[in-house]
């Protein structure tokens, strides 16, 4: 730790979804662990999640308290329901997500008056944020950009946006090669985000638009990477397109004690020593680990067929499951093929609601993941050194899956051939078998676990003292002090 830091004063902003203040409750924890004052803007109800994370971090916050701020959510101003203050809480609807965005851009009035009180000495805030470039600019404060996700998925979008290979191509299933992009990466016009080659305007790519105008103004980006991970994409974002970019991560490495493993996001549906036991009874390698991140849901059937697919594939499995007992769209659980846990009983662990994820994929007996590749949980798979089942669903989801399956090639794709808002592609109990059994047993799995463990072992090597995310977290903080004094 470098007690000059503490004369540094990062602001962190994250957007109110899981998938968003999760790295950047880990990002506080880093720079606390530099020395630097670190204060975390939220909405009051987002609160509590990162105060019970942050104040699990016995180990890395070097004795810097993370402070954190809380300005009101306009939810009422927007339409919204009373209490409705983070993204994954809302009903799966549209306009309802579009209000959400709408009470976000009306934040920006609050988070002035922060600045204002405390003048950081940076602001790092979620891309969802464009009108911050210019709030920050008012005090003479740099803004940083938080996209959370890949470089190769920040490169990739912007090769398909800027190209627009999908207009080229007679049907929404032939495959293209993404213009400009190194490595030949395919991908069908299906798989392009909806926002992307509909070429609507509407509220969304509104915002997306300012959001791509506001970072070009932006000091820079943070990325939840690490070099070692992704250097021809790492490169190609700097160099080729001449954007400058910090990689800090993988993020979540800053949890070493079980507590803040378990303590990340929401509260855990499963007393984390019970979940430990029943791993613990397995062997290594033996588990697979299913989990669609925060936002994605299922329809029954679809769930159904997943649950088929597991018991068929004869490998044993924890599978978390967005749906609470209590849920309206549950009914009676006919989601579940009559009598499965009892079968299961023993072979299949069913979490409903939240999993504590990190903390299950870093133990010994799991041996793969099933993963909608959201970039968090992409990252924290390979971190944990384990081959992939990729199941993208929306968002950067699909380009992720392209990184694990064709770059790194560390996992196969259960055939989602859609990118679709919110509720998932469907995908047949036999494909999952399949891609299920691919990624856990024989020789091929064997090469893709290895590579994964390889990918780990250079994750963990790049957040330690000289490693390239250590080195480049303390680039940015000197880059920032010298230009502040
Ligand atoms: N997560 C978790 N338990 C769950 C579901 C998700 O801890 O039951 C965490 C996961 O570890 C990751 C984040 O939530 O850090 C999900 O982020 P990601 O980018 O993977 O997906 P999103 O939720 O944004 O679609």
């Amino acid at each position: 730790m470098c007690s000059q830091n503490r004369d540094f004063h990062v602001f962190l902003f994250p957007f109110m979804a899981h998938g968003h203040m999760i790295p950047v409750s880990d990002m506080a924890k880093l720079f606390a662990a530099q020395g630097v004052k670190t204060t975390i803007i939220t909405t009051p109800l987002n609160a509590p999640t990162f105060s019970k994370a942050t104040r699990s971090s016995k180990t890395n916050s070097g004795g810097i308290e993370i402070e954190i701020k809380t300005i009101k959510f306009p939810s009422q101003e927007a339409g919204l329901p009373e209490g409705c203050e983070n993204l994954d809480s809302l009903p799966p609807t549209p306009v309802l997500a579009d209000s959400f965005f709408k009470a976000a851009g009306l934040l920006q009035e609050p988070l002035e008056r922060l600045l204002l009180e405390d003048q950081p000495t940076c602001l790092v805030a979620d891309m969802f944020f464009p009108w911050a470039t210019d709030a920050a600019a008012k005090f003479g404060i740099p803004r940083l950009v938080f996209h959370g996700t890949s470089f190769f998925a920040l490169a990739a979008s912007d090769c398909v946006r800027r190209y627009e290979p999908f207009k080229n191509i007679s049907s929404d299933s032939e495959p293209f090669v993404i213009p400009d992009l190194p490595g030949e990466i395919k991908m069908t016009r299906a798989q392009v985000p909806g926002f992307i080659k509909d070429n609507i305007e509407n509220d969304l790519t509104r915002l997306l638009k300012q959001s791509k105008e506001a970072e070009v103004r932006s000091y820079g980006i943070v990325v939840n990477s690490f070099y070692e991970l992704e250097p021809v994409y790492a490169d190609y974002y700097r160099k080729v397109l001449g954007k400058k970019a910090w990689h800090i991560g993988p993020l979540s490495l800053c949890n070493r004690e079980n507590e803040e493993k378990a303590y990340r996001g929401k509260e855990a549906s499963i007393d984390e020593h019970e979940c430990l036991k029943w791993l613990d009874s397995k062997k290594p390698n033996s588990v697979v680990y299913v989990c669609f991140g925060s936002v994605a849901k299922f329809n029954n059937s679809q769930l159904k067929e997943i649950a088929i697919g597991l018991e068929a594939s004869g490998v044993d499995f924890i599978w978390v499951v967005r749906k609470g007992k209590d849920d309206d769209d549950v009914g009676k659980e006919d989601w579940l093929p009559e009598g499965f846990e009892e079968m299961m009983e023993g072979k299949g662990l069913i979490i409903r609601g939240w999993a504590p994820q990190v903390l299950i994929l870093d133990h010994g007996a799991v041996g793969g993941f099933v993963t909608h590749c959201g970039w968090n949980s992409t990252l924290e798979g390979i971190a944990a050194g384990l081959p992939m089942v990729t199941w993208p669903v929306s968002a950067e989801q699909f380009y992720n899956e392209k990184l694990v399956t064709q770059v790194l090639k560390i996992g196969v794709g259960v055939g989602t051939q859609k990118w679709i808002r919110v509720v998932g592609d469907s995908v047949k109990n036999e494909a999952i078998e399949k891609a299920v059994t691919q990624i856990m047993v024989g020789e091929e799995a064997e090469k893709m676990r290895s590579r994964a463990k390889g990918l780990a072992e250079q994750a963990r090597r790049a957040i330690e003292t000289g490693g390239s995310s250590h080195s480049d977290l303390n680039a940015l903080i000197e880059e920032l002090m010298s230009s502040h004094s």
